[in-house]
């Protein structure tokens, strides 16, 4: 099995209902170790920038104001599979259709408001750490 690095957000919704600690919790228990982390209030381009793939949807506007309207967690996790591990752990967009005991299920209360992103693929897991994280804020075990 491949070691891989993922993106994650814990996004306002679930910061704001002081979930961070439980949600880390999650990925640690699940084998992910966090290897980066930081707070950021995401300004309206950084949103904008990070959803780029979304600008055309119809939702785009509604997920840009909900993601500057409060604090995110940041983070990168490392383990084994660890882009679809993430997305397992987290469960479907829409919460309702979200498997029980994911992230999503617990802590989500709608698709517009759904407590975590993830990365979809290897690649785009690289493109959306380097968005947030200098080198030198990636810190691999050594021991
Ligand atoms: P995921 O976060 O599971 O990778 P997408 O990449 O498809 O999902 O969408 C990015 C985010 O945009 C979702 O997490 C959700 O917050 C929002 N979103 C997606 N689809 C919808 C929708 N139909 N209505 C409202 N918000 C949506
Ligand atoms: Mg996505």
């Amino acid at each position: 099995m491949a070691i891989e690095r993922t993106f994650s957000i814990i996004k306002p919704d679930a910061v704001a209902k002081n979930h961070i600690g439980a949600i880390y919790n999650r990925f640690e228990s699940a084998g992910l170790t966090i290897i980066a982390s930081k707070m950021v209030h995401l300004s309206k381009e950084q949103a904008e920038g990070f959803y780029a793939e979304h600008s055309a949807r119809p939702f785009f506007g509604a997920l840009v104001s909900f993601m500057t309207s409060g604090p995110v967690m940041v983070q990168v996790l490392e383990g084994e599979n660890a882009v679809l591990a993430n997305r397992e752990i987290m469960g479907a967009t829409n919460p309702a259709e979200a498997a029980r005991g994911t992230l999503r299920a617990d802590y989500a209360a709608s698709i517009d408001e759904n407590a975590v992103h993830g990365s979809d693929a290897v690649e785009s897991a690289a493109r959306e750490i380097a968005y947030f994280f200098s080198a030198e804020e990636v810190c691999p075990r050594t021991r």
